[in-house]
Parts: structure tokens; C-alpha cells; sequence
């Protein structure tokens, strides 16, 4: 805990978490409560001051064939059964009070099965006192004498504390004790409530010895319970109808300014006194149990906290009054928790509600285990994993305690009976488990007062004066420098009492010198009173000059402090004008933004319509571009068909005119040919007189190739056919090498004819008639077959000719062609070919050709 701003819990130190935190390990110890009776059967034994050792009982081992093994179990601390509850409390609780005088934080719960001695350790009994009624006495003996007046400090609702001044806290006080006059809190112990008289003993009063006496105390309680994940204040003054006894209120868990978690409107009782603190304690006990038994809960399925906050801020300059400043004012607080039994549901037999509500609690006790162990786990391998201690009420509001807000301590009771013993085994797991969980160390933090030691430096002068005016001039009392009356008083009745002085014997002479000397004591002693009186003005003379010289020097100081303070003031007044300024500057600043938040709205808008604008744009420009995307496509489509087929027309023409050209180049070889042989045939020297039919072209007529034609021999008729009768028409079938096999129904099938690739003479000698079948493209792109059909005769030189008569057509037509092909290839090529040559191709065996007018098929 450390000083923090305006009287709050501090903050958590969560920035410290990159440097090096010194941690400490949650403090475990552990008792074992003696048992019940003496003949049970025990099954724990302590074997060192920090050991246990547990053992399955008999019937439990038999049962399961040794399955159960001894184990041990460390820890920081074991208490046995003979441990005193001051034994407990010098060694647990002592350093938590320690530290909350020291301003830090603290939790101490108590943890174990039901019967286990949770209550009895914590709360103890009549002549025991556990850890709280001692915890409590120990903090009232330490700060006792510098406890601040009642409502001088004041819980602001919000975890936090404030400070009153010395007349609203009186008026405060007044206030309340003419309300409770009635129900007057008891002051000594005499008073108190008869069960709780024994609780705290006198005889082993605890002392925190270095208390800083320069500050002022104030402690408050608060006592709440946990039941079924619900909290409710066990302080509440709610009227009480006990005709129709309202249920409690829960109350709800929030954070302060700090993160710090602390239950809201949760009564907060300032105690001055062990038995005032208890008494309310006891109060709250009591409501718990009414209520328990009002609304049929099993008190032991409730976890109750009881809350110590200790209010400290230092004195001002001169140790007599507090220091009204709330930044000085520091909260610590401990927090002693009494949980519910850790047993598991079905060993209550609870049925119903009960057992959803001891689920519940179970399922807190859950959490916390839960809690520890994800806690355990980010130490042990460095992760960072939620803690989740939103998951119940207890370690919700116990979180900060985890993450480094104040020491950590639990006592774990054991009963040892072997009833206990699989219950044990849990919570020895549980407690081994936190022992490895380790916490923050919370933070020192000196207090730092004015000046050091200004309580007992008011003393010291007060002891001094008193001192100094008894060696000046006896008996004075240093407070208030007047004569002390009992020896007033003694000096006056020591005065010898005035004798009778009525003379009724003119003869009496005693009666005069006995009056004269009693006269003259008495002015004596007046003398020496008036010397007394003298001498103590002169005292009181001398110490009101010493007064009025140290009241300068205070009016000096005072007057030094007022002109500081002026100057402050002026500070302040300063500061003021500028916070004014400032102000308005803000506002201005406000207002601008005000018109500028205007204007950006506006822009806002514009940018809106605008993108909307934008954003139909944008679709119609897509939904155009895919349409002309998806046209060109169809165009791309289309321009790749039209060059495939134009490729193909355009082949298909080339092979065309190749063929043509290849025709024409074959036809003017034949004529060369021919030429040639006319040329060689008609030498003048050998043949003066050549048939003018020759020459006329109408009738080509060659003569065989052979080696030797004979020059002489005339040419024969070519009217001349060879007789039919000699045994029908015999046919040479020339089909060139070079014709491809068309895949056409109709081929001319020639019976008993020979069929060659080219003619020979040998051939044609057998035959009378002769066919060519001549391929040729069609201006269609289809093969056309010509079937050239001519007659054989015999030469007049021994050779063989052809004379052609007649041409048949072949031709294969493609049902899908276009008409058009037909129109090109039917009318035109044709009518080309009859303009260029006018004849039709003639082939013979070798020795001649004819050329004669074409016959159209
Ligand atoms: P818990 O709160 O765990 O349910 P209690 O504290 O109520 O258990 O203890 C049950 C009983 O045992 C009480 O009567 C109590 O007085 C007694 N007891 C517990 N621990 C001790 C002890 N160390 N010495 C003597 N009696 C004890
Ligand atoms: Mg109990």
C-alpha cells in the first residue's frame, strides 16, 4: 500500500510489471485440529514442523488393495494439535497487523472442510481467541493513544476516505450520540456482551512498538458474506420486520479509481476499541446466523470476510492537530477471510435449491483453485493467460491481492479423523498447489509526515516547563502555572487560630502577649504568602515574558507563514485568472469545435452522397465494361472463325490453282511433246508430205515412242475400231499414282480390265478401249474425277493410239456446302477451262495423242 491521492486505495502497481518484482510465495500453513475423541481413528501425523504425513485409514486401504500410499505434504508452518490460538496468531497474523500499521495490505483466509476448525482458528471461542479478536487487540494497543476523535476521517462511498474538519467531525459526533443515546457503545470490557467478554485476554496483549506517532489513526470494519455467489453486508442497519422479514439485499462488486475492487455501499464502521470492533463483529455474526436460519441456508456453505481498515494521515507542523490535506491520507487494509467448508457436494446430501446454492459455492472454491492454478501455471512457464477471477464473487473481489496489492496468507485446518481423510487428500493438493503460486511483494513506502517526531516534541517541552517552574518555584503545575490549592489550603489551616480577644479581666495579661504573638505569626505567614505571591508573579511574570518572547518568535513565524501564505494567495489568485482565461479559451475552443464537428457532419454528408454517387458510377462502368468484354469476346470468336475458314478457302484455292496450273504445265509438256515428235517425224530429208490434219489440231495424231518407228508406215484411220466380236470390249484402266483414293459409293467397276498406273504398250496392244481417270479440285474445293474414256487402234507404224471420245464426271458433294461453292465451281472453272484450252486432255500408252473437241458429260 502505498500514499496516494486524494485518500484512496492506491493504485495497482501495474506498471511495474516489466522490472524486476520481487515476489513472495502465499504463505500456507497448516493445523490439524485434535480429534474429536480420543478412540477415533487418526490419519494424519505431524513428522516435522513443516511436515505432514498422511496415511489411508484401515478400513479405506483394505478396500482399495493398497492403492493408497503414505504422503507428505510442506509447508511453512504446521500447527499441531496443541498449538495455542497466541501461538497461531504470534506466527500468522502478527506480521499482517505489522503491515497494515506499515500501510500495506493483507488477506488471511482460513481453508478445509467443514469441522475442520476454519471458525475456531479465525473467530476462536470464549478464553480462545483466534486470529481476528487478536488481530484486532494488537491493533488497537499499537495505535491506541493516536487514534484520531470519531468522523474525523469519513468513507466517501467509493472505497476511498476523506477528511473532516475538527467542527464538522463534532458536530458530526454530537449529532450521533443524540441518536444513540440509548444504545450507548460499551467502553471497557466490563461492558460488553457476555459471549464475546472472554474472547480477547488481556494477559497476551500484542504491540506493534515503532508506530509512527506523528500520524493520527482511524480504524473501520467491515463484515460481509458470500452465500451462493451473492454478497450481503452483515453491518446493515436495514429496519428489521419480524412479522415479514424482508430477505437481505446482495450487494455488487465494483472497482475504485485505483482497480481496486471493494464491495459497493457496504457499511463501514469506524471502531475505536478491541471490544467496540468486536462487538460489531459479533453483531454481524449474529445477523448471519438469524438469517441463516431464517432463510434455511447451511451456514457452512457461506464464505464471510471481515474487513480492517486502517486510516492513517500525519499531523500537521505543530503535532496537535491532524493535517487537513486528503493527498496525505493512506487506507490499508485486512481482509480475514472465513470460507466455506471445501467438501464436495455429495457429502452434505444436500437436495434441491441447496444443492444448486452449494454448487454454487463449490463452484467459487472451484475458482479459486482455478485461479491459483492459472496463476501458478503464467509464473511457472512465463504465459500470460487469463486469470478468471470474474468467475466468482471471492476471488473477484480478492484479485488485486494476486496481482502484488498486499501479502497473502491462509491457514489450512485438517481434521484428522479418517472419516476426512479423501477430503484431506483435496485440500493438501489445493494448499501445495498455492504454495507454489507466488504474489508481488507490496511495495515500502516510508510515511512522510512534516517532521518527524512532533507528538513527542510537544510532549517533551510541556515535561520540560513543568519541570523548570518546580525548580523556580516549587509546586506549580507546569499546565496551567497557578498555586496547587491543597498546599494552599495547608498553609492556611496551619495559620494558629486567632484566640478570644475579649478582655473581661482588667487583670488578664496573658490574654494580650498571646494575641499579639498569634497576630504576629499570622502576619508571618501572610508575609511569607505575600513573598510566595511575589515570588510565583515574578514566575509567572518571567514565563509570560518567555511566552511572549517564544509568541513573538510564533508571530514572527506566524507572521512569516501569513506572508507565505499571501504570497500563496497571490499565487493562487493568479493561478486563478488564468484557470479563468483558460477556461474561456476553452470554451472558444469548444465552440469552434462545435462548428467545426457542424461542418464536418456537413462534409460527412457531402462525402456520403458523394461515394454513393461514385459508387453507382462505378457499378454502371463495370456492368459496361463486362458488357464490352463479353462483345468482344463474341467479335474475337467470330474473327478467329472467319480466318480459320478463309485459311481454308484460301488453301483450298491454292491447291486449286495448283492443280490447274500443274494441269496446264502437264498439257503444254504433252504439246512440246508432241511438237517435238511432229519436228522428228517430219524431218525434211525423211518426210516431205505430212498430213495437213496434223497440223490443224483438230486430231493429234502421234506416233509411238518406240525406239525404232518405222518412217515410212502411214497413219492409220483413226475411225478404225478393233472387231467386237473377237471377244468383247476389253478395257486398259489407267488410274495415275498419283490419284487418291475418294471414299465415293460409285466407282467405276470395269469388268476384265487391266489396270495400270501408267500406259504401256503392251497393255493397249490387248485392249480396244481405254479409260483415264483423271482427278482434278473442283472450284467447290471437292476432288472431281474425270472418267476420260477413249478408243486403241493400231498405228500404221506398229504403235498404238488413243482417240478419245467421250468424258464422264465423278463428283462428291458436301450436303452443307454453301450454294455458292457450287455456283463458283460448276459455272465458273469450267467455262475457264473451255475459254483457255477448248479440248480435253488425252493420255495414250506412249506412242500418240489425240486431242479432240470436248464432249460435255
Ligand atoms: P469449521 O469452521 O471448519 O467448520 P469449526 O471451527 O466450527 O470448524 O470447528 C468445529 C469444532 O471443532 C468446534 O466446536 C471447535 O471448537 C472445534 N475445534 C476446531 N479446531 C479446534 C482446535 N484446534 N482445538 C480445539 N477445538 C477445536
Ligand atoms: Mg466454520
Amino acid at each position: 500500500m502505498q500514499r496516494s491521492g486524494k485518500g484512496k486505495t492506491p493504485r495497482r502497481p501495474g506498471q511495474r510489471k516489466q522490472c524486476n518484482i520481487e515476489k513472495d510465495p502465499v504463505g500456507v500453513y497448516c493445523r490439524i485440529r485434535p480429534l474429536g475423541t480420543e478412540d477415533e481413528e487418526c490419519c494424519i501425523e505431524m513428522i516435522s514442523s513443516s511436515t505432514i504425513q498422511l496415511h489411508a485409514p484401515d478400513g479405506l486401504k483394505a478396500n482399495r488393495n493398497g492403492e493408497y500410499k503414505e504422503t507428505q505434504y510442506s509447508f511453512k508452518k504446521v500447527f499441531g494439535v496443541n498449538t495455542t490460538q497466541i501461538e497461531l496468531f504470534e506466527d500468522v497474523g502478527k506480521l499482517l497487523i505489522e503491515d497494515l500499521i506499515q500501510c500495506k495490505n493483507g488477506l488471511l483466509f482460513t481453508y478445509g472442510v467443514t469441522g475442520s476448525g476454519k471458525t475456531y482458528t479465525m473467530t476462536g471461542s470464549p478464553g480462545e481467541g483466534g486470529l481476528l479478536p487478536r488481530s484486532l487487540d494488537m491493533l488497537f494497543n499499537s495505535i491506541g493513544p493516536f487514534q484520531t476523535k470519531r468522523f474525523v476521517f469519513k468513507p466517501d462511498d467509493k472505497n476511498g476516505m476523506e477528511i473532516q474538519s475538527q467542527v464538522d467531525a463534532l458536530l458530526e459526533r454530537q449529532k450521533r450520540d443524540s441518536q444513540q443515546s440509548v444504545s450507548k457503545i460499551p467502553s471497557s470490557r466490563q461492558k460488553a456482551d457476555p459471549e464475546i467478554a472472554d474472547m480477547i485476554s488481556s494477559d497476551d496483549a500484542c504491540k506493534v512498538e515503532n508506530v509512527d506517532e506523528d500520524s493520527c489513526y482511524s480504524v473501520f470494519v467491515s463484515y460481509i458474506e458470500i452465500y451462493n455467489n451473492y454478497i450481503y453486508d452483515l453491518l446493515e442497519d436495514a429496519p428489521f420486520d419480524p412479522i415479514r422479514p424482508k430477505p437481505p439485499q446482495s450487494k455488487i462488486l465494483r472497482e475504485d479509481q485505483n482497480h481496486n475492487m471493494y464491495v459497493a455501499g457496504c457499511t463501514e464502521i469506524e471502531v475505536k476499541s478491541t471490544e467496540e470492533a468486536f462487538e460489531v463483529f459479533w453483531k454481524g455474526q449474529k445477523k448471519r446466523r438469524i438469517a441463516n436460519t431464517q432463510l434455511n441456508r447451511e451456514s457452512s456453505r457461506s464464505h464471510s470476510v471481515f474487513t480492517l481498515k486502517l486510516v492513517q494521515a500525519p499531523l500537521d507542523a505543530d503535532g496537535d492537530h491532524i493535517l487537513q490535506d486528503k493527498n496525505q491520507v493512506n487506507v490499508s487494509q485486512l481482509c480475514l477471510v472465513d470460507l466455506a467448508g471445501s467438501e464436495r457436494t455429495n457429502r452434505t446430501r444436500a437436495e434441491g435449491s441447496r444443492l444448486r446454492e452449494a454448487g454454487n459455492i463449490n463452484q467459487s472454491l472451484m475458482t479459486l483453485r482455478t485461479c491459483m492454478e492459472v496463476l501458478r501455471e503464467n509464473q511457472m512457464c512465463g504465459t500470460n493467460k487469463m486469470v478468471p477471477y470474474r468467475d466468482s464473487k471471492v476471488t473477484h473481489l480478492f484479485k488485486n491481492y494476486f496481482d502484488g496489492e498486499g501479502k497473502v496468507r491462509m491457514v489450512v485446518c485438517v481434521n484428522p479423523k479418517a472419516d476426512d481423510y479423501e477430503e484431506t487428500i483435496q485440500v493438501m493438493r489445493f494448499a501445495e498447489m498455492t504454495q507454489e503460486v507466488e504474489v508481488p511483494r507490496p511495495v515500502d513506502r516510508p510515511i512522510c509526515g512534516v517532521a518527524a517526531g512532533r507528538r513527542h516534541r510537544n510532549q517533551a517541552f510541556r515535561d520540560e516547563l513543568s519541570r523548570q517552574l518546580e525548580e523556580r518555584g516549587g509546586p506549580f503545575n507546569a499546565g496551567n502555572a497557578v498555586r496547587d490549592p491543597a498546599q494552599l489550603n495547608h498553609l492556611i489551616e496551619s495559620l494558629p487560630a486567632i484566640p478570644p480577644c475579649e478582655l473581661v479581666d482588667p487583670a488578664d495579661d496573658q490574654m494580650l502577649p498571646r494575641l499579639i504573638e498569634v497576630l504576629q505569626r499570622r502576619h508571618h505567614t501572610r508575609q511569607m504568602i505575600i513573598e510566595e505571591f511575589n515570588k510565583t508573579a515574578n514566575t509567572v511574570n518571567s514565563m509570560l515574558q518567555q511566552f511572549d518572547s517564544q509568541l513573538s518568535s510564533k508571530g514572527n513565524f506566524l507572521h512569516d507563514q501569513q506572508s507565505k501564505l499571501s504570497e500563496k494567495d497571490k499565487v493562487i489568485v493568479s493561478q486563478k485568472t488564468e484557470i479563468e482565461r483558460l477556461e474561456k479559451k476553452s470554451k472558444t475552443l469548444e465552440y469552434k469545435i462545435d462548428i467545426l464537428q457542424k461542418t464536418t457532419d456537413m462534409y460527412e454528408q457531402d462525402k456520403r452522397t458523394l461515394q454513393h454517387e461514385l459508387e453507382t458510377r462505378d457499378h454502371r462502368l463495370h456492368r459496361e465494361l463486362s458488357d464490352r468484354r463479353r462483345i468482344e469476346q463474341h467479335m474475337q470468336g467470330m474473327v478467329t472463325d472467319t480466318r480459320l475458314k478463309w485459311e481454308k478457302e484460301c488453301e483450298r484455292r491454292v491447291n486449286a490453282k495448283q492443280l490447274e496450273m500443274q494441269n496446264k504445265l502437264w498439257v503444254k509438256d504433252e504439246k512440246l511433246k508432241q511438237l517435238k515428235a511432229i519436228v522428228t517425224e517430219s524431218s525434211p530429208a525423211q518426210r516431205p508430205e505430212r498430213p495437213t490434219r496434223e497440223r490443224d489440231g483438230n486430231i493429234a495424231q502421234k506416233r509411238s515412242a518406240s525406239p525404232s518407228p518405222l518412217p515410212t508406215a502411214p497413219a492409220v484411220h483413226p475411225i478404225h475400231r478393233r472387231s467386237h466380236s473377237a471377244g468383247g470390249e476389253k478395257w486398259v484402266d489407267h488410274k495415275p499414282s498419283s490419284n487418291l483414293d475418294v471414299d465415293t459409293v460409285m466407282q467405276p467397276i470395269i469388268p476384265n480390265a487391266i489396270k495400270v498406273s501408267t500406259p504401256n504398250e503392251k497393255a493397249l496392244s490387248k485392249c480396244h478401249k481405254y479409260v483415264l481417270r483423271h482427278q482434278e479440285l473442283a472450284s467447290d474445293g471437292e476432288i472431281e474425277t474425270k472418267l476420260i474414256k477413249g478408243n486403241v487402234f493400231k498405228t500404221r507404224g506398229g504403235g498404238q493410239a488413243v482417240q478419245f471420245t467421250d468424258i464422264e464426271t465423278l463428283r462428291q458433294e458436301c450436303p452443307t456446302a454453301p450454294s455458292r461453292k457450287r455456283r463458283s465451281g460448276s459455272a465458273e472453272r469450267p467455262a475457264q477451262l473451255e475459254e483457255t484450252e477448248n479440248t480435253a486432255p488425252v493420255t495414250s500408252t506412249g506412242s500418240s495423242y489425240f486431242y479432240q473437241k470436248r464432249r460435255k458429260p
